[in-house]
């Protein structure tokens, strides 16, 4: 045996287990499975009507254009494709993204604009980048959940706003915005959970508050494209850019509003591609960060997504989309007003692929949802989105993944299930 090679038998009574779990990271040991998380894996049964994923409809995903893409991908420049490639993201896309957002107002240049694997990742580089333990997040209450898992991780404190039928109360901010928050994270369109839109003047209100406050504000925005009925209202980056004086023609970016952008719910989100808009100097540090997370996303599923997308496929796709889960929306709304008594209110979503319950007080969801898995059907718990609870008296309903006799049957006994409770 070479000298350096210490015989097993130098050990004979130290052999160990090893024991992963006495060796987790804080930040593990904190995000214990939930008990919502282990219902939720039952609602994914084939049998139960689920009103609980985020899931856009699979019949409409555009599998044969895909598929031609593919194709043509692999024949024109199938090495390419295959190889490793920057992280900022494939420079097709980088360019098509920006050329899609001028269209929604947002005006912005490639070496602001990083691809990343889904905007679920863009949400955990922001958190790489920008928070320290105890940060103070400012956010919507409720919000979406998938932020709150990213930034918990980086151990960030929140500092939360309610939200009503015109998204965030702007007008209950000012004393969080004194409260020194690192940035403050806002879904604008379609909001996840509630389904609401902050209106054009809160926007505006948001934007001057922000700015004299000094607050940067992270706009995630997966849903704004999906709009049923109503004029689309300008973003916060743009908006920003305008209160700023950015006339038009210049370059508008200023670059105090992160502005997050995904293609999951407008092409795949098996393709897992969203991106981030930043200055250029967090766009640094935002790739180095994904340097050391994934070294960039999948070539492949970017220059596929930019075959797919170019030449105008992705508006008329949109388009359908529209239509599709405008007739779902309709069908949950005229359920719930067909089936759900007076005491429980709703929202009602001009877009977007949510609308949430609010039930009385007191009446506690987690436990509701163990009666609806019953009754196969199911949703989220309201207590999910917010942050530090447990427990809130509502219900997030998705209407994109079930057809509308589905959705018909599944908000039938929903209301069974309600009605038993609200009797208890
Ligand atoms: N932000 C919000 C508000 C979302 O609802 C979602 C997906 N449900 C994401 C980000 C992440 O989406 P993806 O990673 O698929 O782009």
């Amino acid at each position: 045996m070479p000298p350096h090679l210490v015989a097993s038998s130098a050990f004979p009574e130290t052999a160990k287990e090893t024991r992963w779990s006495d060796r987790l990271a804080q930040r593990a040991v904190a995000s214990q499975a939930s008990v919502i998380r282990e219902l939720l894996k039952l609602t994914q049964k084939p049998d139960i009507i689920s009103f609980a994923g985020g899931l856009p409809a699979p019949e409409i995903f555009p599998v044969a254009e895909v598929r031609e893409a593919c194709e043509r991908v692999l024949r024109d420049h199938g090495a390419e494709a295959l190889q490793y490639s920057p992280t900022e993201g494939y420079p097709p896309l980088r360019e098509l993204l920006v050329r899609h957002m001028k269209r929604y107002g947002i005006d912005v240049d490639v070496p602001n604009v990083v691809v990343t694997t889904g905007s679920q990742q863009a949400l955990d580089l922001i958190g790489r980048v920008l928070i320290n333990p105890g940060d103070r997040v400012l956010c919507e209450e409720p919000t979406y959940l998938g932020a709150l898992q990213a930034w918990n991780a980086y151990q960030a404190q929140y500092l939360a706003v309610p939200i009503d039928d015109d998204g965030l109360r702007v007008e209950l901010l000012e004393q969080a915005m004194r409260a020194g928050p690192k940035f403050l994270y806002v879904l604008p369109n379609f909001q996840n959970p509630a389904g609401v839109t902050l209106s054009l003047d809160r926007r505006h209100a948001l934007v001057a508050m922000a700015s004299h406050y000094g607050v940067p504000i992270v706009e995630d925005d997966p849903y704004g494209q999906l709009r049923y009925e109503g004029e689309h209202l300008p973003s916060i980056v743009a908006l920003d850019a305008e209160f700023h004086g950015c006339a038009h023609g210049e370059r508008t970016f200023r670059g105090d509003v992160l502005y997050l952008g995904t293609l999951s719910k407008t092409l795949a989100p098996g393709l897992r591609i969203g991106w981030i808009v930043a200055p250029e100097e967090i766009v640094k540090r935002i790739v180095q960060m994904k340097q050391g997370a994934d070294l960039h996303s999948s070539t492949f599923a970017q220059a596929v997504a930019y075959e797919v997308a170019r030449g105008g496929f992705l508006d008329r796709h949109v388009q359908h989309i529209r239509s599709v889960y405008r007739e779902r929306r309709d069908a949950m709304l005229a359920a719930l007003d067909r089936w759900f008594p007076r005491t429980v209110r709703w929202t009602r979503p001009q877009g977007g692929l949510f609308l949430w319950l609010s039930l009385p007080e007191g009446v506690n969801t987690t436990e509701l949802l163990h009666d609806a898995l019953a009754e196969k059907v199911a949703f989220v718990p309201g207590g999910s989105f917010f942050p530090g609870r447990v427990d809130a008296p509502h219900c997030r309903l998705n209407f994109s993944h079930s057809s509308p006799d589905r959705i018909e049957e599944g908000i039938r006994r929903l209301s069974l299930v309600v009605a038993r409770r609200l009797r208890a």
